[in-house]
């Protein structure tokens, strides 16, 4: 089996360093796009993702509907933190994203959890909106290493990451996960509620292929290393697809993985957003499809519809 890269920086030495720089950034928080700047060790005053210094876990276990690439037959060790940086209002996860929930729990707490689903035989650790917890994420990892955590770990992001926060992640992060939401700055501020969506979206998936590069599959087709993108397909070409994918095609790469996602159901605050209030039709999908062909994308992950 292919060790986690976060290994050789356990063995060097780097990964408690990069835990030291991750908790110094969190006195000005800059561990998201959302540049807070406020100091979370001492209070959640100001922080748009209402979190201090310690992680809340709302749920966690194997998950069986990821991608195959990372379910594989044992599932995907998917922790599910509270809060996240976004404020999405299609969101099926706001029960978790934007409202209380869970336990907040010490970095030891949180490296059991990794070890008790790598003792349950998932493929991988999954972190589901891991952006504002990147360092009780990297205190637990270095943790879980010493007490032997061998998987890889997915950085399974809405992709409005800091530059910053992604320093703090090379070398430790084997699959990042990004999610390409939008092509349009003003679509993102309406149903995401922040201003500079596509542009800090793109500077991060180039930083994470960058990082990781293309995704690799191991030969039972389980993702080891690299990137894989989601992008969400919205009612009436709102998500942007036709740019998401020309860029994705032009300026990371025509390997990139990308699952075109057609489970867009209305939820959450939608029905102040009549436009948004239906699920996508048939023709939309298959037109998202299209334009990921045309742009010359040769790994999609899609649905037969
Ligand atoms: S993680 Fe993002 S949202 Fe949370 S305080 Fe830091 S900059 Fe703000």
């Amino acid at each position: 089996m292919t060790e986690p890269v976060y290994l050789s920086l356990l063995h060097s030495g780097e990964l408690a360093e990069r835990v030291r720089q991750a908790y110094r950034h969190l006195e000005a928080c800059d561990l998201c796009a959302r540049y807070c700047r406020v100091n979370r060790r001492a209070s959640v005053r100001g922080a748009v993702c209402r979190t201090g210094e310690r992680a809340i876990v709302a749920s966690y276990g194997p998950h069986h509907g990821e991608e195959d690439v990372l379910r594989g037959w044992r599932g995907s060790g998917t922790i599910f933190f509270a809060w996240c940086n976004l404020r999405c209002v299609f969101c099926q996860n706001h029960d978790i994203s934007q409202a209380p929930a869970g336990s907040e729990v010490e970095p030891e707490e949180l490296a059991t959890i990794m070890l008790s689903l790598q003792a349950r035989g998932c493929h991988n650790i999954n972190l589901v909106s891991p952006s504002h917890v990147v360092a009780p994420i990297l205190a637990a990892v270095l943790i879980a290493a010493q007490a032997g955590l061998r998987l890889p770990l997915v950085y399974n992001t809405g992709g409005y990451d800091s530059l910053e926060a992604l320093a703090l992640l090379d070398g430790v992060v084997d699959i990042y996960m990004p999610d390409m939401k939008y092509s349009d700055a003003m679509v993102a501020q309406r149903y995401s509620k922040v201003r500079d969506y596509p542009a800090v979206n793109r500077a991060a998936v180039k930083e994470m292929h960058r990082q990781v590069g293309d995704l690799v599959v191991d030969a039972e087709g389980i993702a080891r290393r690299g990137l894989l993108v989601r992008h969400l397909v919205l009612p009436g070409g709102l998500a942007g697809t036709g740019e998401v994918v020309r860029f994705l095609a032009e300026e990371i790469s025509p390997n990139t993985y990308l699952n075109l996602m057609a489970q867009y159901h209305p939820c959450h605050r939608v029905g102040l957003y009549p436009e948004l209030n239906r699920p996508i039709t048939r023709a939309e999908y298959q037109e998202a499809v299209r334009l990921a062909l045309a742009a010359g994308l040769t790994r999609l992950d899609v649905r037969s519809w």
